[in-house]
């Protein structure tokens, strides 16, 4: 996890954060994990498709403002923990 939001709002992160965890679904690898909202700051919950790609990059819009983040997901070797960075399209 390399966001600079992280750094920023450390406070909302510890309250919000739930440790990251694996399903299988399927037959697909739905990686449970979060991202930072870069226009409100909220925390959403995203799930990412372990077996899509080691990067992925694709836009969501936030659960809370409904505006369109843009997405870099890096998918650790594991393909267990999945880190999203977060930016304006
Ligand atoms: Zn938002």
């Amino acid at each position: 996890m390399s966001s600079q939001n992280i750094r920023i709002f450390p406070e909302k992160l510890n309250l919000r954060v739930a440790p990251q965890r694996t399903e299988w679904y399927l037959g697909r690898m739905e990686i449970e994990t979060t991202f930072v909202c870069v226009f409100c700051f909220q925390v959403n919950n995203t799930l990412v498709d372990g077996s899509g790609g080691r990067t992925q990059e694709y836009t969501e819009d936030c659960q809370v403002c409904c505006r369109p983040n843009v997405l870099h997901v890096t998918v650790d070797s594991s393909l267990e923990e999945a880190s999203v960075e977060a930016s304006a399209p």
